[in-house]
């Protein structure tokens, strides 16, 4: 779908998976202006397709919109064009255990133009790929460093927004914490380094002393669909969750006296991702002797259960493509 200036969005299609071509002064090259969202739709063993909160992941894109300076998409009109081209894409979608169709909604600024301004031109792309299951041998924990020398964002940045600008800057960080054997970096607030903020495509929770907590919405991490998921269910559950400023001396405190019993990243494509080792200031604490703790597994069947089909679906997540 196409958006210009005194037109509006129009011309919504569904055409073949092909290159795209664009003028090498489109906008989106040199400047950045880009959003978008990941999701996955998954088949049920009745052969039902369903799609996770897609109304989450639309809501979100266009409060990544505001940020970019990029006019709002019609979110119900969104998420019915998805629904249609999952439909035509039907076979394409994977149904063994723990595969799903990964779905990738996102916008870009199209006009040629050199110079720093809103573009009056866009496109509305959606593309799908089947994928296999995020853990190929069952649940297993990540080792996640600290990163103290870059920063993904600060306040008042795009840190909130998911565009590519984020990725973009956290790449090196990336880079350099796994030629370390890591395979993400948490990250830091963009001021201090004191507080922690959320992981590369993952947002971060602990459980110290029986209660949960995770970093606040501040402005500059990402609002995770995972995430507000997770709050609900242990919520729901009972145990005692709160967010909240963390900083990691606070993580290393209760290591430190035994008190770090768990901890995991939440996101779409992991859902969640235990942590069995976090290292900060040249020391490796490993968290519920390395492997995968109580509530982490809970929440983690309950997810995938939820989204396969195999759970209750008590909150109305799920939404079927029919
Ligand atoms: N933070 C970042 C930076 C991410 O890229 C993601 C993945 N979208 C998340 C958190 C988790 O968000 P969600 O649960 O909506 O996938």
């Amino acid at each position: 779908m196409d958006y210009t200036e005194g037109q509006g969005w129009h011309d919504p299609r569904i055409i073949p998976y092909q290159p795209l071509t664009l003028d090498p002064a489109s906008m989106i090259f040199h400047y950045g202006q880009s959003v978008f969202e990941g999701l996955k739709a998954y088949v049920t063993k009745k052969e039902q397709v369903l799609l996770f909160r897609p109304d989450e992941n639309f809501k979100r894109l266009n409060k990544s919109n505001d940020r970019l300076c990029i006019p709002h998409l019609d979110e119900e009109l969104a998420l019915e064009a998805l629904k249609t081209l999952i439909q035509v894409d039907r076979d394409w979608i994977p149904n063994a255990e723990g595969t799903s169709l990964y779905i990738r909604p996102f916008i870009i600024s199209t006009e040629p133009y050199l110079g720093v301004s809103p573009s009056d031109r866009y496109q509305f792309i959606i593309i799908l790929s089947p994928v296999a299951s995020y853990y190929k041998e069952g649940i297993a924990p990540v080792r996640i460093a600290v990163e103290n020398e870059f920063v993904r964002s600060v306040a008042g940045g795009t840190g909130s927004a998911k565009t590519g600008g984020n990725y973009a800057a956290s790449l090196k960080a990336q880079q350099l914490s796994g030629t370390k054997g890591y395979s993400q970096v948490l990250w830091l607030d963009g001021v201090e380094r004191k507080y922690i903020e959320e992981v590369g495509s993952m947002n971060i929770f602990f459980k110290v002393d029986g209660e949960v907590i995770t970093p606040s919405i501040n402005g500059s991490i990402l609002e995770g669909i995972t995430r507000k998921s997770v709050i609900e269910l242990l919520k729901h559950w009972g145990i005692p969750v709160s967010e909240r400023k963390i900083s990691i001396a606070e993580i290393k405190e209760a290591y430190a006296a035994g008190k770090l019993e768990e901890a995991f990243g939440t996101g779409t494509a992991a859902v969640i991702s235990p942590v069995g080792e976090l290292f900060w200031q040249n020391e490796g604490m490993s968290i519920n002797g390395g492997k995968t703790g109580e509530v982490t597994k809970k929440l983690y069947d309950t997810l995938t259960g939820i989204q396969s089909g195999m759970v209750e679906d008590h909150f109305n997540w799920c939404i079927e493509v029919k």
